[in-house]
């Protein structure tokens, strides 16, 4: 299927590993031209070189702190620069701290409103007159990396479970207000996803616990149907679809990419 992504302009902040860099590489080999953001520029430069040199697509790197408004203001107008256009917004940041209510400062809880939602807030109002702009009916869309804990509570990320839901809160809002006007918005949760910030995560268990990290890996996926975690690939192609053209029905919606893991999906 022809996902009807060359030629459109993608950014995708906080893109220099993990799901974002999947999804990132994912857009390019679609045609796409894809801006990629991350506070690492030295990294990001170097996974712009490689995904335009594996994919034939422009990749533009941009670096910025999806926690500083001047840097998200740069990080748009930076890629309309370039191209003269945005198409789709995928929203994405590193997670907020771990942690039980009374392990938690109340100085983590402003981070985290900061680095999982206000970093939202902003890049939507940064974008949004790009996108207005486009030709109707299909303005644009706007994607937003959540987690699971959207869906259902995970155990030790009291931050996770209650900021990422005025996130769903923000979005399902802006769903209303903007289906009107051709741009479409969703959310996606991912589940377990094998990236690097996973496996330090496991690491750090299998140290603490004496084990191994594919034994600690073994114990996480237990809980998952498919008894394994996601490959960052699969959450890319699931997002790239949402985001896409392709998906002109879809609106308003939390997609869950986690093998099953939470059974209240269906
Ligand atoms: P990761 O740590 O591998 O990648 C995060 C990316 O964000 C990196 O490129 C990092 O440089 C960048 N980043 C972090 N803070 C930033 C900031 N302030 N400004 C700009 N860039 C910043 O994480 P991941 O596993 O790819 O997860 C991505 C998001 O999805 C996170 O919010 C995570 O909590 C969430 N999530 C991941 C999983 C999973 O299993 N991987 C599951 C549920 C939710």
């Amino acid at each position: 299927m022809d996902l009807r992504l060359k030629d459109k302009v993608v950014l995708v902040t906080a893109a220099s590993r993990g799901l974002g860099a999947a999804s990132a590489r994912r857009f390019a080999e679609e045609g796409a031209r894809v801006a990629i953001t991350a506070r690492n520029g030295e990294k990001l430069s170097a996974l712009a070189q490689a995904i335009a040199k594996d994919t034939g697509a422009e990749v533009l790197p941009i670096v910025g702190d999806v926690t500083r408004p001047a840097d998200i203001e740069r990080m748009v107008q930076s890629t309309v620069d370039r191209w003269g256009r945005l198409d789709v917004l995928i929203t994405n940041a590193g997670g907020p701290a771990g942690g039980k209510f009374l392990d938690l400062k109340i100085e983590q809880w402003d981070a985290a409103v900061q680095i999982s939602l206000m970093s939202v807030v902003r890049l939507c109002y940064a974008a949004l007159p790009h996108l207005l702009k486009n030709d109707p009916p299909q303005r644009g869309a706007i994607v937003a990396i959540t987690s699971l804990s959207v869906k259902q509570p995970v155990d030790n990320l009291m931050l996770s479970n209650s900021v990422r839901m005025a996130v769903i809160g923000l979005l399902k809002t802006l769903a209303s207000e903007l289906g009107p006007q051709g741009i479409r918005v969703n959310a996606i949760a991912p589940g377990w996803t094998r990236t690097e910030r996973v496996e330090e995560l496991m690491q750090g268990r299998a140290t603490a616990n004496h084990t191994t990290i594919e034994e600690e890996l073994k114990k996480q996926a237990a809980a998952i149907p498919f008894g394994r975690m996601g490959d960052p690939d699969e959450f890319a192609d699931a997002l790239v679809w949402l985001a896409s053209p392709r998906a002109s029905y879809v609106h308003g919606i939390v997609l869950p990419v986690d093998g099953g893991t939470i059974k209240a999906s269906l």
